[in-house]
């Protein structure tokens, strides 16, 4: 089977970020770039995670043409792709809807560094303007809001994260989510956030070096 081992990874991950609650219901997608290859796999769109085997993700190029796989590939495609075709230090994408991430896209709020963990996606996070799903403009505000970045919030909509692996892309999607709820605990707190130092977070992007 093309690109199987990213197959099944997608499988498990798209499974443990549904388990997880970092989406809901069909919500969010996953892909895996296989630089030697030229291709991308990437989870179908509207399919149950539970019901998903590999021979369900989508084999494509970068010009979006399907090679392998049943079914239509994610309305997203165009969110993954362009990160492949931009950022070398990318092989892996997930979006996410999950609550508190989500919630600070509604406000069209970024993520400050409250928290040293902010560290693993580069900084504090941009939230870039709504644009419909699925469009070119939805993944041209996203690539342009993680420049130096591995996570970027989606305005009235959720978060993407992209890194050099997939566990690595999924973790800091996790984490994003848990500062996000943080942040939003403590605006509701009405009391003073204490920010982290870009000094502190130059520090700590120097101890994240072979971490993520
Ligand atoms: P897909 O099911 O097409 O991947 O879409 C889900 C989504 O999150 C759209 O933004
Ligand atoms: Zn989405």
């Amino acid at each position: 089977m093309l690109l199987e081992l990213e197959r099944n990874e997608i499988v498990k991950y798209a499974q443990l970020m549904l388990t997880s609650g970092l989406v809901v219901g069909t919500g969010g997608n996953i892909s895996i770039f296989n630089r030697k290859e030229n291709l991308l796999a990437i989870t179908p769109g509207s399919k149950d995670y539970m019901d998903m085997g590999p021979e369900d993700i989508i084999v494509v190029d970068l010009d979006e043409k399907i090679i392998d796989g049943n079914g239509k590939p994610s309305s997203e495609l165009k969110l993954h792709t362009i990160y492949y075709a931009n950022r070398e230090d990318i092989n892996a994408v997930v979006h996410t809807h999950s609550f508190h991430a989500s919630a600070l896209s509604c406000l069209n709020k970024g993520l400050p560094a409250i928290h040293y963990m902010i560290a693993s996606a580069g900084g504090d996070l941009k939230c870039v303007p709504y644009a419909t799903f699925g469009t070119s403009e939805l993944a041209n505000n996203a690539l342009k809001g993680m420049i130096n970045r591995k996570a970027v919030l989606l305005g009235n909509h959720g978060l993407v994260s992209g890194a050099r692996t997939i566990d690595q892309a999924y973790s800091i999607a996790s984490h994003m989510e848990y500062i996000s709820g943080l942040y939003m605990t403590c605006l509701s707190s009405g009391q003073d956030i204490q920010i982290l130092s870009n000094d502190e977070i130059e520090n700590l992007n120097r101890q994240f070096v072979g971490y993520h």
